[in-house]
């Protein structure tokens, strides 16, 4: 069933239009996050699904319902933000139980309420502490807890992570996927971070320009992305693309290289294409493209190479730590199964 959904939705602020004719349905107990590079207009479709922000044009529905005119509050969603503010004075116990208090909740079901979020986000030891004898991914699990305690039907989650450190944000990710997990609150997420958003969505939205460029499993964005920008915004270390010409011969040519292209590719001699491979199908050994050693950086169960050749630059990630130095001469091997090629104009994926 679907839970949420965004119908033809458009914001203008002035003249400027910050989101385009968004369409996104997400269905009761998923996941999905808005992603993509800052001021593409995550937020401000967040915010419009939130009742913060009108839409210029087009409906918002909930459960079936259209929602524009209601009130964060008769939308029932809850949102945590990057900022969380913490309210400094009060305990994690009143931080959590604030807004349930003012809504004239029973006190002996509040502390019921209470004790049952702080179990489940490990903060039942420190229900008496004051915000700042908090680290700050304790503070943010109490925002999550004061959300979460009201028990929405939504969650609308805002770069929450954005002010913790790379282990914390990791730590948190892992948090947030197994409450998702264990309570199913259909969820909305935005971020920019888009190792986060694979790791943790049913689905990514990913956008750009005011538009969602591509909806689809984090598996599908990242093997089949729709566009030559969603495939180099997609992946960690990123895709480098080429620009090359469909040969006669079933042949990306470029320059004096020829690179196959996979079998039933069906793409006419002399369309001009970029392409690209992801790092891990490219290996090193005695055949394939001439290149040379660029860069090499290890970081543990793989190395990452950068490499020149005819093309630009090309990224092989390596299993394990491998003895290579710069400016040394290796043949790149290319699995053209993986290859993923671009209409040069459109920037559309062909193949
Ligand atoms: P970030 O990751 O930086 O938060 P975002 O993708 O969330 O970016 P939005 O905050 O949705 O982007 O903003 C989209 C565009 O709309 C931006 O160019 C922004 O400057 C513009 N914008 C947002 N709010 C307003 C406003 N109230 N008035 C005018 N322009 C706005």
């Amino acid at each position: 069933m679907t839970a949420i959904e965004i119908r033809n939705v458009s914001k203008t602020f002035g003249n400027y239009t910050a989101c385009r004719d968004v369409n996104l349905a997400i269905a009761e107990g998923e996941f999905v996050t808005l992603l993509g590079a800052s001021g593409c207009g995550k937020t401000t479709t967040l915010n419009m699904v939130a009742g913060l922000e009108d839409a210029s044009s087009g409906d918002i529905l909930m459960g079936g319902r259209r929602v524009n005119e209601l009130s964060p509050v008769e939308r029932d969603v809850a949102m945590v933000f990057q900022n969380y503010a913490l309210y400094p004075h009060m305990t994690v116990a009143r931080n959590i139980s604030f807004t349930l208090k003012m809504r004239g909740v029973p006190s002996s079901e509040i502390k019921e309420r209470v004790e049952k979020v702080a179990a489940a986000l490990e903060l039942s030891t420190m229900l008496e502490r004051l915000p700042a004898q908090l680290s700050g991914g304790q503070q943010q699990r109490v925002a999550i807890g004061r959300a979460l305690v009201r028990e929405p039907r939504y969650f609308l989650f805002d770069e929450p992570f954005s002010n913790l450190d790379a282990n914390l944000r990791l730590k948190m990710r892992a948090e947030v996927k197994e409450l998702h997990q264990r309570l199913g609150v259909t969820s909305i997420f935005v971020t920019h971070d888009q190792e986060e958003a694979m790791s943790i969505s049913d689905r990514i939205a990913v956008m750009n320009g005011g538009r969602i460029e591509q909806l689809g499993t984090p598996e599908e964005i990242y093997a089949r992305p729709a566009t030559r920008y969603v495939a180099t915004f997609i992946g960690s270390p990123r895709i480098e693309l080429a620009a090359g010409e469909i040969g006669a011969d079933g042949a990306i040519k470029v320059g004096a290289a020829a690179i196959p292209l996979p079998t039933g590719a069906g793409l006419a001699p002399g369309r001009p294409v970029d392409f690209g491979i992801r790092p891990e199908y490219v290996a090193l050994g005695d055949s394939g493209i001439p290149a040379t050693v660029r860069l090499v950086q290890p970081v543990g169960p793989t190395t990452h190479v950068t490499l020149d050749w005819e093309g630009g630059t090309l990224l092989a990630s390596l299993p394990g730590f491998v003895r290579l130095n710069s400016g040394m001469p290796v043949k790149a091997a290319i699995d053209s199964r993986h290859l993923l090629i671009f209409d040069r104009q459109s920037g559309e994926r062909l193949s």
